[in-house]
């Protein structure tokens, strides 16, 4: 279940330059916006401005989520001025966690000692990738080894880890996309996010395009991708809690080139389901009169956008005489046959 999240956008502060596809003004919605740097009172005033709102589920806890920027990048003083103002809504059990999202080479013993003492339990790093030249052409400006070092320091410290990836950075390819996958997914975070990289109005990315240095990633290969990672996530336990950027009008019309749909994640989801039904029926296609059952919460994801997963099917012969059921008991991204 996913917690309620009270968002707090600390869009680029800590972060020591600008990666050359970034832009957080614009990724949470903030365009235009000359962001005021977070103080206590604006994070108070966050928080309850969120726990008044009505009608919002909170049976799976509620959590504060500094994002946008690099939490650890921040003074000292400034990390405990933030952390302080959410101590009270813990201490009330009124929120449940902190989690705070921040660069790899922002974590060491003294900025876990910050973090524990003011009951921070999930970090999320940005990887996004661990190959070297990837980093240095999307101007990250850590190492690899920084990223390992810190998954393992924070695991051993006890926090929840998660992880962001991306796809389509600079200077990648497939095969090194894969081999920082398999990395990662043998550090075991435990969630990862994995973002198909956009060119945006303004980032260095959409100089590197203009001028004819980077070429974007289809919306099909964004999605192929995605669909190999996501797979290979779940092949190890590892839970992907999102696909693509939040959509928004601002994200939208800021989008110069690159894979964007506002519904990224879910033609991922369709692409493995079909590519899972398109294996088991492979072994049946024989066998007529089969059912192929999906979950009744993925059908519109197995039938994909306008239907087109179901007609790849059917112009393959493989619903030839295969009768369809949408199970409302069978666990999702799963397909039977029987
Ligand atoms: S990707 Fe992260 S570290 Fe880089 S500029 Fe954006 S928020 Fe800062």
């Amino acid at each position: 279940m996913t917690p309620f999240i009270i968002p707090i956008f600390i869009s680029h502060q800590g972060c020591p330059q600008r990666c050359i596809f970034c832009d957080q003004h614009t990724i949470t919605g903030h365009a235009g916006l000359e962001e005021e740097p977070a103080t206590s009172a604006t994070v108070k005033e966050t928080i309850e401005h969120w726990l008044n709102r009505p009608g919002k589920e909170r049976n799976a806890g509620v959590q504060v989520a500094f994002y946008g920027g690099s939490f650890t990048g921040l003074s000292g003083p400034r990390q405990r001025e933030l952390l302080r103002a959410v101590k009270p809504y813990i201490e009330e059990g009124l929120v449940d966690s902190i989690r705070v999202s921040t660069r790899p080479d922002y974590i060491d013993e003294a900025t876990i000692t910050v973090l524990k003492e003011y009951s921070v339990s999930i970090v999320e790093l940005g990887i996004q990738s661990l190959d070297h030249d990837v980093l240095e052409a999307s101007s990250r400006g850590h190492s690899a080894q920084q990223s390992e070092d810190a998954i393992r320091l924070l695991q051993e410290k006890g926090f929840t880890v998660g992880a962001q990836l991306m796809c389509g950075l600079p200077g990648d390819s497939t095969r090194k996309l894969m081999q920082t996958v398999k990395k990662v997914a043998g550090l075991a975070p435990d969630f990862v996010r994995i973002y198909p990289v956009l060119v945006l109005k303004g980032s260095g990315l959409e100089k590197k395009y203009r001028e004819g240095t980077y070429k974007p990633l289809s919306l099909a290969r964004g999605v192929a991708l995605g669909c190999r990672l996501k797979t290979l996530f779940d092949q190890h336990g590892i839970k992907v809690v999102r696909m693509g950027l939040q959509p928004s009008e601002e994200l939208a019309s800021k989008v110069v080139a690159g894979p964007y749909h506002p519904s990224f994640g879910e033609l991922v989801i369709s692409r493995a389901l079909f590519k899972k039904s398109r294996k088991v029926l492979r072994k049946t296609i024989a066998a007529r009169g089969k059912c192929l059952s999906i979950a009744a919460a993925d059908e519109s994801a197995f039938r994909g956008p306008n239907n087109v997963s179901m007609k790849r099917l059917a112009a393959l012969g493989m619903l030839n005489g295969v009768e369809l059921i949408f199970d409302k008991e069978q666990a999702r991204n799963t397909v039977l046959v029987y």
